[in-house]
């Protein structure tokens, strides 16, 4: 690549991505009195933050723990939610005008639901704190020389370098690549010989193909509240049938923990039992259809929709045992085995990345590179559905600002 500038700043830092973690790391290192230069390709800081929660940001939950997380070191982020915690994330907040409501499960969004304003704080305190933000300004490589770092990118069409005592890599990580997203992070770690854990698009809709296809897809956009399980773990929350096959959250959620083959179970009933409703049901209206029971437990849409594989044309009193236990099964445990998900333009984040076994769990520095940061997404830290990924990127822009 041909260069027209190389010179040494004279800031303490580049953070690489404007996103929520390099943006948190750019204000507390300002607090701190480090200047720090942060590189966005896109022409704005926060595009993810800005989409976040439906356009509200659901910017932390009040229940983050490291349990929430998925790693090949499920202690790995213990060290920086014990130096950032979620109350931190709510006063820091509240600091700058933001006051937070919780919608359900402990989720907080701003009360202006305006995920804007979460950016504006971040904007607002890097102009006043003189924090330099170069938008438009893609990162191709970063290399070392001697006890410097070399970043190389393209700035208004020109290809330049900046030499850097520090690197913090804030990219990302693969999910939406029409919102910026690279490999840059993934890729400078395989470029220091740092591993890299297995990559996958999480918190993402799994589709249904084959002859069952049309069956998902007679019931799109009906939801309903679920609990949905696997042999890891098991979440209760909304599932929504899809022309193309299941989302909602309570998918979102299990899609982290889910590999291709596998089988995923669903409660359509949770916290109730079908076997003694109906036998409730029929000591007083033994003569009711099994399809209009259901339409009262179901929209009328789905309960049509699962009568197909059950004895719907019996009523109530002529069910037998046999027929119980099978409505019981496909009720209580609905068997889905999903082709696929819907990939990294439809993915919230990105499960896996760079290997925890790489960076101290104290700083986020690279052991093996001294200066080299890496904090959000690009790491193996993968929070659930519900504002743990924030809580995650806050935490770690906040610990590395320490470290630089
Ligand atoms: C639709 C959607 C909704 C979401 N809603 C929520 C939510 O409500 N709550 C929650 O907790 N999480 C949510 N998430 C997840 C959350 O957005 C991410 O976990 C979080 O943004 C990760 O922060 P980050 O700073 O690591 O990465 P990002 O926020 O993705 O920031 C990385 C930045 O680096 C830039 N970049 C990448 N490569 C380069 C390069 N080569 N050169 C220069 N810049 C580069 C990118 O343009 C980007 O701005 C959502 C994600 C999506 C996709």
């Amino acid at each position: 690549m041909s260069t027209n500038l190389t010179k040494q700043t004279d800031f303490d830092a580049i953070i690489i991505g404007a996103g929520a973690c390099g943006l948190m790391c750019a204000v507390q290192a300002g607090f701190l009195g480090k200047r720090v230069l942060v590189l966005e390709k896109n022409d704005q800081p926060g595009a993810k933050i800005l989409i976040s929660g439906g356009g509200r940001c659901n910017y932390t939950n009040l229940y983050a723990s490291a349990q929430q997380f998925i790693s090949k070191n499920e202690h790995f982020s213990k060290s920086a939610f014990a130096q950032w915690t979620v109350d931190d994330t709510i006063s820091f907040f509240e600091a700058y005008g933001i006051e937070g409501k919780e919608k359900t499960l402990g989720q907080l969004f701003p009360v202006s639901d305006k995920a804007k304003d979460v950016v504006n704080v971040f904007t607002s305190l890097c102009a006043d704190m003189g924090q330099e933000l170069w938008c438009d300004t893609e990162v191709v490589k970063v290399e070392k020389v001697g006890d410097s770092f070399a970043v190389h990118f393209t700035r208004n069409g020109k290809e330049q370098k900046l030499l850097t005592p520090k690197i913090v890599m804030a990219a990302g990580g693969l999910p939406i690549p029409k919102m910026g997203a690279t490999d840059l992070g993934l890729r400078t770690a395989r470029k220091f010989e740092m591993k890299v854990t297995e990559t996958a698009p999480a918190l993402v809709p799994l589709t249904i193909t084959g002859k069952d296809q049309d069956w998902y897809a007679q019931l799109s956009g009906n939801s309903l509240f679920c609990r949905v399980w696997n042999d890891q773990i098991s979440f209760e929350e909304n599932i929504l049938f899809t022309h193309w096959g299941l989302s909602g959250p309570a998918i979102l959620q299990i899609s982290s923990y889910w590999r291709p083959g596998e089988w995923i179970y669903i409660d359509l009933l949770p916290h109730q039992n079908i076997v003694e409703l109906i036998q409730q049901e029929r000591e007083t209206n033994g003569k009711k259809m099994l399809l209009a029971y259901l339409s009262n437990l179901f929209t009328r849409k789905f309960a049509e929709a699962i009568s197909d594989r059950l004895p719907a044309d019996k009523n109530l009193a002529s069910l037998s045992n046999a027929d119980l236990e099978k409505i019981s099964a496909l009720i209580h445990e609905f068997k889905v085995k999903p082709a696929g998900d819907k990939g990294y333009d439809k993915a919230e984040v990105m499960r896996g990345g760079v290997s925890t076994d790489e960076l101290s769990s104290k700083t986020l520095e690279a052991k093996k590179v001294p200066g080299l940061f890496f904090g959000g997404e690009c790491v193996d830290v993968t929070g659930w559905l519900g504002g743990y990924n924030f809580q995650w990127a806050w935490a770690s822009g906040f610990v590395i600002a320490q470290n630089i």
